[in-house]
């Protein structure tokens, strides 16, 4: 970035993530490492993230700056408490689009900050390309996906978009069944495809790419992409090691699950950790299986899911209470994972809690629900081999998956060979990823 930034007053940086968790996450990681080499930092948010935002930098000199956000999103529906917090990913385009409504004083607010050197913002945010133009300011687009997602949609996707069908399968071989174009809603398409477009476009025509990756992970694809695709890319991560998680160290402090694991640790048990990020929504027969396979594979678990899927099935807890607990509350998921009890992860791949696993040294069963998902699945699985694939009926990428398949993969991920593999392999990239962030033990 030498050549942006050329002289020798602090760097202003200002970072506008996307209003979910997934997307603001990383961003929030980024501005401590911006922060630690000495750079001023500025986040654009909404009102609703902004707490999040203000909890978790809170001992910085970040600034959060909150833009009004319009509270008729269409396809919202009513009832949903904050309308600038991405309830669901199916209804990301119409959101994105309600959020293009801040351009106007957003580019107020920019007027007032200190110079700016750069931008780095949310690829979803496409329309704050022409907001860096008009103050001269170079925008880096944070991509949330990997480079090997990443690659695929742009061959594949964008091909597909533009071309047909016929396009496919010409640079990277990716069956059918692991693609999808990441919003998977049948209506409205037209939406759809404007928002990639929109997307696509301003993305192209930015400074570069922060890409949430180390090279070493994937160097194929980011070598692909350095040669085959526009603008130029750089791996910044993995960002969620640029600080340890705030985990307290006094017993008494710590959440009830952390003590809860504590303990199967110092009973010496392994235990598997199962969560599916902050948007999937799991059908209540769905969430019937999951226990069903979870107390079958008798295995130790701890089970994170979201309020409003409150029921499971009847007796589950209580049954299964001493090898298990189902926690209804946000948590330091980089805790769990990195806490010596914790032995494997079902996940719903989402790229965030790849990296959070690989980090870990924690292997996966890829169960992938959405976006861009099942190609995050296909690289854990096929790539670089630190995870077991769940079976799904009929063999869809994101189809139902019946507890019998769920008890046998747990089985064979938390005691079988081929979670041993899995897991030499995880702990082996867990050491290239630190070595990437420069953190030695
Ligand atoms: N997360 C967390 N606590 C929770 C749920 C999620 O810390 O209770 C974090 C998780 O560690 C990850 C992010 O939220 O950093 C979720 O991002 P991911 O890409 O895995 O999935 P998404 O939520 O975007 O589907």
């Amino acid at each position: 970035m030498g050549s942006i930034c050329g002289d020798s007053q602090p760097h202003h940086v200002v970072l506008f993530p996307f209003m979910s968790k997934g997307h603001t996450i990383p961003l929030l990681h980024l501005a401590r490492l911006l922060l630690h080499r000495s750079l001023t930092v500025t986040i654009f948010t909404t009102p609703a993230n902004r707490p999040f935002i203000f909890e978790s930098l809170n001992d910085t000199t970040v600034t959060i700056l909150d833009l009004p956000f319009s509270h008729n999103v269409p396809d919202i529906p009513v009832g949903i408490e904050n309308t600038d917090k991405l309830p669901s990913m199916s209804m990301l385009p119409s959101f994105a689009n309600a959020a293009k409504l801040m351009q106007p004083d957003f580019e107020r607010a920019l007027q007032t900050l200190p110079s700016v050197s750069f931008m780095v913002s949310d690829g979803f945010l496409w329309w704050t390309l022409e907001s860096a133009s008009k103050f001269n300011i170079p925008r880096f687009v944070y991509y949330g996906m990997s480079y090997y997602s990443s690659c695929v949609c742009r061959a594949v996707a964008i091909d597909r978009l533009l071309f047909g069908p016929e396009s496919d399968d010409e640079l990277i071989s990716v069956p059918r069944n692991d693609f999808e174009l990441p919003f998977t809603e049948p209506e409205p398409k037209g939406l759809q495809i404007e928002f990639i477009m929109e997307v696509v476009i301003a993305t192209a025509k930015s400074h570069g790419i922060i890409f949430n990756s180390f090279y070493e992970l994937e160097p194929l694809f980011a070598d692909y992409w350095n040669s085959e695709c526009t603008p130029k890319a750089w791996p910044a991560g993995p960002l969620c090691l640029a600080e340890p998680p705030k985990g307290s160290t006094e017993p008494h402090n710590k959440p009830k699950w952390v003590q809860w694991l504590d303990k199967k640790h110092d009973q010496g048990s392994s235990v598997l950790y199962v969560a599916f990020g902050s948007q999937a929504e799991i059908s209540p027969a769905q969430l019937k299986n999951i226990a069903t396979g979870l107390e079958e594979s008798k295995v130790n678990f701890l089970w994170v899911i979201r309020k409003s899927e409150s029921e499971i099935s009847d007796g589950f807890e209580e049954r299964v209470k001493d090898r298990g607990i189902v926690v209804r509350e946000w948590v330091d998921q980089r805790e769990i994972l990195m806490h010596e009890s914790v032995q494997g992860f079902l996940s719903h791949c989402g790229w965030n809690s790849v990296l959070e696993s690989i980090c870990a040294g924690v292997p996966i069963i890829a169960w992938p629900m959405m976006a861009e998902q099942p190609l995050n699945a296909r690289m854990v699985v096929e790539e670089i081999k630190v995870g077991l694939r769940v079976e799904t009926c009929g063999g869809t990428v994101r189809g139902f998956v019946k507890w019998e398949g769920l008890e046998k993969m747990v089985k064979e991920l938390m005691e079988g060979e081929k979670g041993k593999e899995v897991t030499k392999k995880s702990k082996e990239l867990a050491e290239m990823a630190k070595k990437a962030m420069d953190i030695t033990d």
